[in-house]
């Protein structure tokens, strides 16, 4: 890790601005899971116990009207967090402002203050999401180093990391965007081999670029979801009614072509006649028949593809192999991690979104090495391109 870490910092009597991810589910002012605070904890309570002040920012939700901003309230946020910290939380409900400024400087070492939701200011021509440099540089002004812990945003340019980062002397990453990144890269940049890679979910178009940085590291990719059937349109199979983009085809062909057989593909679909969770029906073999869409794996498929991650010593995987929201069409999502999580000696990482939930929801959470809590950003990791919320951060 060539990133400054918050080990590397001395905090002491230091105003230290915190990027953390408290983008929590909240129905009616209750939070209705507390994990992302939780997960926060150790950050915080070290910059409490080496005598740092700490001003924490988040956002939550999505603010464009006066109406997601009572709905987005971090209020209730700053009550729990105060509970289980055991101590005072300073909650000051403006993202700028003098009873903001006041605030920090009455602050004593070891104190607790946590800003209003940073997205509010999106209602201000975007100027959190949009990373406006002079809302990076006022926020800046507010400490006098910043810690990023906020992975799930760490693939977006935004004031509160991208910005403040930029215009701050002292940066580091706190423990929970570190562990993510120890944990992605020893998983896709310096992989035990075999390697197995499990690439799912709706589309090719929204995974090309993990399959090609994958090409040029896996043993073997399990291709699983709706991305399938334009991999096996290109291969001249009839596909019905599934998933397709047509415009991916030709890409998909030369996929096949330069990956050596490393690209593996379904070999028979539970299928139904349309998108609907209808009696799990399985295709002889690899054709889908005309009118019904293949919705997950089909029994063939799901030995195939145990059998691929037999042996694996790494194995990461993004995207659920099938409509898992489906009861009847979820067995090819499951049998995946169930294959995973009762491997011995594997370094298995999921890449957040979907197949996390679908692997925490099987009370597997515990048998993967690592399941990631940003989507987007563990995506973007895998595609091989730099997350600017890290980027932006001081080296070593
Ligand atoms: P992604 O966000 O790309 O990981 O895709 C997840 C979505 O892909 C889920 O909502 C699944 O229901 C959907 N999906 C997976 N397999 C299929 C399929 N065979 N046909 C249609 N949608 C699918």
């Amino acid at each position: 890790m060539n990133k400054k870490t918050i080990d590397n910092l001395n905090l002491n009597g230091k105003k230290v601005l915190l990027r953390v991810d408290f983008n929590v589910p909240i129905k009616n002012g209750v939070i209705q899971s507390d994990k992302r605070i939780t997960a926060a904890l150790p950050t915080i309570k070290k910059v409490i116990d080496e005598g740092g002040k700490t001003i924490l920012l988040s956002h939550l939700g999505r603010v464009a009207s006066s109406d997601d901003k009572e709905k987005n309230d971090l209020a209730p946020v700053a009550i729990d967090l105060e509970k289980k910290l055991g101590k005072k939380v300073l909650f000051v409900p403006n993202t700028r402002g003098k009873e903001l400024e006041e605030s920090i400087s009455k602050m004593n070492n070891g104190d607790v203050l946590m800003i209003q939701n940073t997205r509010y200011e999106d209602l201000n021509n975007k100027a959190e999401s949009k990373n406006d440099p002079e809302l990076g540089k006022y926020w800046a002004s507010l400490g006098d180093v910043f810690i990023n812990d906020a992975f799930g945003t760490a693939h977006r340019a935004h004031a509160s990391n991208v910005g403040i980062a930029s215009n701050i002397n002292e940066s580091a990453i706190g423990y929970l965007i570190q562990k993510e990144i120890e944990m992605l890269s020893r998983g896709l940049d310096n992989p035990s081999h075999p390697f197995v890679a499990i690439v799912g979910g709706a589309k090719v178009s929204d995974k090309i670029s993990v399959i090609e940085n994958l090409l040029n590291k896996a043993d073997k990719i399990l291709i699983g979801g709706g991305m399938s059937y334009t991999f096996l349109k290109a291969q001249g199979y009839e596909i019905g009614d599934s998933l397709l983009e047509k415009d991916y085809i030709d890409l998909a062909k030369k996929f096949l072509n330069e990956s050596n057989g490393k690209l593996i593909l379904p070999l028979d679909h539970a299928i139904s006649s349309g998108y609907k969770d209808n009696p799990r029906e399985i295709t002889e073999g690899i054709n889908v028949p005309k009118n019904y869409m293949g919705l997950d794996l089909g029994d063939k498929s799901i030995e195939l593809y145990k059998n691929a991650l037999e042996g694996a010593k790494t194995v990461v995987w993004n995207g659920p192999m099938g409509v898992a929201e489906f009861e009847n069409f979820k067995q090819g999502t499951v049998a995946v991690a169930t294959a995973i999580a009762n491997q011995e000696n594997v370094f298995s990482v999921i890449g957040g979104g979907d197949s996390a939930a679908a692997a925490i929801d099987l009370g597997f959470e515990d048998k993967f090495t690592h399941i990631s809590t940003g989507g987007g950003a563990s995506l973007q990791y895998m595609e091989g391109k730099p997350l600017p919320g890290i980027e932006a951060i001081n080296n070593k």
